[in-house]
């Protein structure tokens, strides 16, 4: 069953329409907090875990303007400078730097990606390797890495910002199913927050045959987990899967908490996956250079975490301060940080203000994470970031009561695939409410297509390496070691034909997709 939607209605393209559009995906991510201005914030951090676990990391509560609150800023920059220098990246970029207004800071030139990775494997740490307990890298485009090297108190010191944020989500008892991938840094968080005190965490990296989706669902369902610490993606597809075996999400399953963050979560995202597993959704946002930068709160605002870095938001073009309110590329400057810190560090991520203080009565600044500066889009005439599509797209997919969508982006428009369930409103009006100009073809397609929830509960048995086989016992009958470790799923015929016959109509599909664009590229020729 393939219902086709078409819209074309590119003559209303203006700029008008992509600035409402904006307006009205801030709005909906709670649109809130306060104005934040490139200093003017006020931090209490010391590198020591025991004060930070409890009282430093509450919401900051003096006026962002307070004299002692700026004193104590510049203090921590200053630190952070002086620490930096320890590493070979720093030792001469910041020679003789010291920091005693907050023009200092802005007068020290960024550190790029690309510094980086020129710095190598060692070149960003700043203490000795006696005093490091962890190494993360984060892949650049290009494949090359950077890498981060990180003390127990860097670790503590992002799980106990991120509990303190939340001890109504981390909280003794809580079982956590923390599907993190076992190399991103907020999979060990995870573990360290229950350590502490703040749950029971359930290991169940998503990345990792240990651990493939249907056996996730029955930890989740075994242990009454009531966390989903994972990428956004994954309640989209245990979603799909709890139904697919008769399950309601929201009534068969504890989680009342999913704390997403590693990719894109705007606001039709956020909503939809909150009314399918009747949870909060909270998002996390930070990286393996940064570790933790901020948590959303229950008003649905990104709050920076003041006491972990220091953040800018700049002008790329002038290197100047963007206007209060207004987009620009996030600087960060880690002040807590001591095995690989960073000075003016250009994450490369597009960010707007918020402009308002926030319902939730925190002080510290919000902000929403549009994606990374390379990451943007000229669509006819519109500037787009993956996090405005993907929140059209969910909008979409919500007005067919589904989460499962898929985007493809074509010369001439967004072609939006949903694997609609039931339509409760119109998908193109959905859309075009959220990217107001942008021409967009919804294509509904069947159960499965884009999801293949048959194939993921199929996915190989995975069991420890063994040398030894009793073929005079019930059960397999192994012959190597890989065998052994590994069980294939022998699909049916049945099944095996319903995949068959979905590869072919997805081929088809693409073929037809591919050849329209060729042609499009030709005709502008
Ligand atoms: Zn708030």
């Amino acid at each position: 069953m393939t219902v086709l939607r078409v819209v074309s209605q590119s003559a209303e393209a203006t700029a008008d329409g992509a600035a409402s559009a904006n307006n009205s995906a801030a709005a909906a991510a709670g649109g809130t907090a306060h104005v934040y201005a490139g200093g003017s914030r006020a931090v209490n951090c010391r590198l020591d875990s025991s004060t930070l676990s409890s009282a430093g990391c509450a919401p900051v509560t003096q006026s962002p303007r307070a004299p002692e609150a700026q004193d104590d800023l510049l203090a921590a920059l200053d630190a952070t400078i002086a620490r930096a220098r320890r590493s070979e990246l720093y030792r001469e970029r910041l020679a003789g730097v010291r920091v005693r207004t907050l023009a200092d800071v802005a007068a020290i030139p960024l550190t790029t990606r690309a510094d980086l990775q020129q710095a190598g494997v060692n070149g960003t740490r700043a203490a000795p390797l006696a005093a490091i307990c962890h190494y993360g890298e984060s892949s650049g485009t290009s494949g090359a890495s950077n890498s981060v090297w990180l003390t127990p108190g860097d670790l503590d010191r992002s799980a106990q910002a991120m509990r303190a944020a939340h001890p109504d989500v981390f909280a003794p008892g809580r079982v956590i199913l923390n599907r993190f991938p076992f190399m991103a840094a907020p999979a060990h968080l995870m573990q360290l927050i229950a350590q502490s005190g703040g749950g029971v965490a359930v290991p169940a990296g998503n990345i990792n045959w240990d651990v493939p989706f249907p056996r996730a669902l029955e930890l989740a369902q075994r242990t009454g987990a009531c966390v989903l610490a994972a990428l956004p993606l994954e309640p989209v597809v245990l979603g799909a899967l709890a139904r697919a075996r008769g399950l309601d999400p929201a009534r068969d399953l504890g989680f009342d908490a999913l704390f997403l963050g590693g990719a894109p979560l705007p606001p039709a995202l956020q909503a939809r996956l909150a009314r399918d597993w009747g949870a909060r959704v909270i998002e996390l946002y930070g990286s393996t250079e940064t570790m933790l930068l901020g948590t959303s709160c229950t008003a649905g605002a990104l709050h920076l975490e003041t006491t972990l870095a220091h953040c800018e938001v700049i002008v790329p073009e002038t290197g100047e301060p963007a206007p209060p309110g207004g987009e620009g590329r996030l600087v960060v400057t880690t002040l807590s940080l001591e095995g690989s810190p960073l000075v003016r560090f250009d994450t490369g991520d597009v960010v707007r203000q918020s402009r308002v203080p926030c319902r939730c009565g925190s002080l510290r600044p919000s902000l929403t994470v549009l994606g990374r500066a390379d990451e943007r889009l000229d669509l006819a005439g519109h500037r787009l970031y993956p996090y405005e599509l993907i929140d059209a797209g969910a909008a979409a997919a919500d007005a067919l009561a589904s989460a499962i969508f898929f985007i493809a982006v074509l010369p001439d428009r967004v072609l939006v695939r949903i694997e609609g369930l039931q339509a409760v409103a119109d998908p193109v009006a959905a859309f075009r409410a959220r990217l107001p100009g942008v021409v967009v073809e919804v294509e509904e397609v069947g159960p499965n297509e884009l999801l293949d929830v048959e194939m993921l509960s199929r996915s190989p048995r995975v069991y420890k390496p063994i040398v030894l086989a009793d073929w005079r016992r019930p059960g397999r009958k192994v012959l190597t070691v890989v065998e052994g470790m590994m069980e294939w799923p022998r699909p049916g015929w049945a099944e095996s034909r319903r995949w068959l016959t979905r590869k072919l109509r997805t081929a088809r599909r693409r073929r037809r997709l591919a050849r329209e664009v060729r042609l499009a590229a030709r005709a502008e020729r």
